[in-house]
């Protein structure tokens, strides 16, 4: 069924029972072309774009909890394509695009708004660093701005100018950047997948990878075993302990990462803002809650929940740029599972395994790199070559000396 003004007129005035349910709940079959192990938004894409534009059907996504249960589900839903390093930008900058038409791609309303992001600058070393980045983003196609304190005031007029320990000197502004309702975009790719004949399995977890001959041939569920001609691990969070079932090691730890919604507002936050002397970022969802986040819990774990210390530490930072945040009562707070990876760039890649493929270290930021995500990991497993823009996404990168170490932090996940 396409969606249309004139459908949503058709079942508004007839009592909406003409709407259908929006993907199938096959049984699994026996064999696929491909299995992909995951069905958050990176799996889901992955498959989506298989089947339109690789002509891929033959495939089963195979989720063990329910579409949108994991960090598609979870994110603060923040995309934008404001990086510096040659591995990434073009990257990211090639999944803005895709977000600008995805809409009308999926036939599905997933609330695409390019509000605009606001990265503060705070020091004169911070405001080169940051010239140095728009220059990156301005010579790959994308869009970027500096601002002035007068620029930022006229949009800000709330945030705190003059804090006597980090004052505001200006901005780096990508208008391009903005928000995505996430889990409509887990529903789009869904929908989409189904209807090119992907089959979508709930409740079925993965709990072996089999290899024979050193060939991965299907993966072991806790609906029956399937066999499988490639099989495409994209499982985020999980991604060390999936991958530890064909034997392998990653460079990547997983950490939890929490959000925060306060009680809804009326309109004050025009963007997506981030604080450039501390990790804070914030900005207003359509409901007016003002939906914001900040670093990692600093150690390792699989919990889908944080601790206090973390609480504490972002809204200290709320407070230094935007004082007011501290009237606003708080609603809800939850927290999702990051695949860090140690240069904080993400994977997209075979394995040492013929059939094996690997789709991961995402970070705390890719829900933005979704669509991108999806369709280069398709091209890589239709084609088996990498898209010409996440060509630097391999596994072997750190045994080559060849990091993509965009904040220059090193391999401590917790200082990305
Ligand atoms: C609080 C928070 C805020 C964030 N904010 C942003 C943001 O503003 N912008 C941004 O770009 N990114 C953000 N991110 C990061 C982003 O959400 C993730 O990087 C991205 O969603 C990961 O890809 P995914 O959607 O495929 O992951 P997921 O949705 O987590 O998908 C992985 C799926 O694999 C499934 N799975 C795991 N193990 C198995 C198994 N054995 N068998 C079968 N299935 C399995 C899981 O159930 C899950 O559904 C944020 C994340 C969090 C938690």
């Amino acid at each position: 069924m396409r969606y249309s003004a004139w459908q949503i007129l058709k079942e508004g005035l007839t009592g909406n029972k003409g709407w259908k349910p929006v993907w199938r709940e096959p049984e699994p079959k026996a064999e696929y072309d491909i299995v992909i192990i995951g069905g958050g938004g990176h799996g889901l894409s992955t498959a989506y774009y298989l089947a339109k534009e690789f002509g891929v059907t033959n495939v089963a996504v195979v989720e063990k909890g329910w579409l949108g249960s994991g960090n598609i589900g979870r994110n603060t839903t923040i995309i934008r394509s404001n990086y510096l390093l040659e591995g990434n930008q073009p990257f990211y900058e090639h999944s803005l695009k895709l977000w600008e038409g995805l809409e009308q791609d999926f036939n599905y309303n997933a609330m695409v708004s390019q509000r605009g992001i606001l990265n503060l600058i705070h020091s004169d070393p911070q405001r080169d660093a940051f010239a140095r980045r728009a220059n990156a983003m301005r010579l790959s196609g994308a869009d970027a701005e500096l601002l002035d304190r007068e620029g930022i005031a006229k949009m800000c007029p709330f945030l705190d100018f003059d804090n006597a320990r980090f004052p505001i000197q200006g901005a780096l502004w990508q208008p391009r950047g903005g928000t995505v309702r996430h889990d409509a975009v887990a529903w789009g790719y869904a929908r989409g997948a189904d209807e090119r004949g992907v089959d979508i399995l709930q409740n079925c977890e993965v709990t072996g990878i089999d290899i024979e001959g050193g060939r991965a041939v299907g993966v072991q569920t806790s609906r029956g075993s399937i066999r499988a001609k490639k099989i495409a691990m994209c499982v985020a969070g999980s991604s060390s302990r999936v991958a530890a079932m064909a034997g392998m090691r990653l460079p990547i730890e997983s950490h939890v990462l929490q959000a925060f919604v306060s009680e809804g507002l009326k309109p004050v936050i025009p963007g997506v803002i981030t604080f450039g002397a501390g990790h804070f970022y914030v900005s207003q969802s359509d409901k007016g809650g003002l939906v914001f986040g900040g670093d990692i819990d600093g150690y390792n774990t699989y919990a889908q929940r944080g601790n206090l210390p973390v609480v504490e530490d972002v809204c200290e930072g709320g407070m230094a740029i935007m004082p007011m945040i501290g009237r606003a009562r708080l609603l809800r707070m939850w927290g999702g599972i990051m695949d860090m990876s140690m240069d904080g760039s993400p994977f997209i890649t075979k394995t040492d395994t013929p059939g094996l493929y690997f789709n991961g270290g995402w970070c705390y930021g890719g829900f933005k790199a979704t669509p991108a995500s999806g369709f280069c990991y398709a091209h890589l497993l239709a084609k088996d070559e990498p898209h010409e823009v996440a060509t630097a996404f391999r596994l072997d990168r750190f045994m080559r000396g060849a990091p993509i170490d965009e904040k220059g932090q090193g391999a401590q996940p917790n200082l990305h």
